[in-house]
């Protein structure tokens, strides 16, 4: 018979029944089926409950893989310094032009100017 999987009234878990032959003076008489967790035995298999296979997950819906999607548009990645024009380049690091503070070219920041293309430093 196919593996059978029942919440097990007597271990609690959900576990692997097997079916094992019953003999009665060496004639095969029936099954009972044993819980491979804690071993309980079932005479029939209306005793026990089935469990079916568990549901599968579903993390991500669409509308969940468009929002991934359009979360970022070019707009919006190029709010960060590294596009920006007061972003000054210097051996000693990165720097804004309008705060003068040491930035990072992931940072946004509040003064963002695009660069314009072809613009360096
Ligand atoms: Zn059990």
């Amino acid at each position: 018979m196919c593996p059978m999987e029942i919440r097990c009234s007597g271990c609690g878990e959900v576990a692997l029944v097997r079916a094992e032959p019953v003999y009665e003076h060496f004639r095969r008489t029936g099954e009972v089926y044993v819980c491979t967790a804690c071993g309980k035995r079932y005479a029939t298999a209306e005793e026990m409950v089935l469990v079916g296979p568990p549901p599968k997950p579903q993390v991500f819906t669409d509308a969940d893989r468009e929002a991934a999607l359009t979360m970022f548009d070019d707009d919006e990645r190029q709010r960060c310094c590294g596009w920006c024009r007061h972003m000054i380049l210097s051996p000693f690091g990165q720097r804004c032009g309008v705060t003068n503070r040491f930035t990072d070219a992931t940072n946004l920041c509040e003064s963002f100017e695009k660069k314009a293309d072809g613009e360096t430093g």
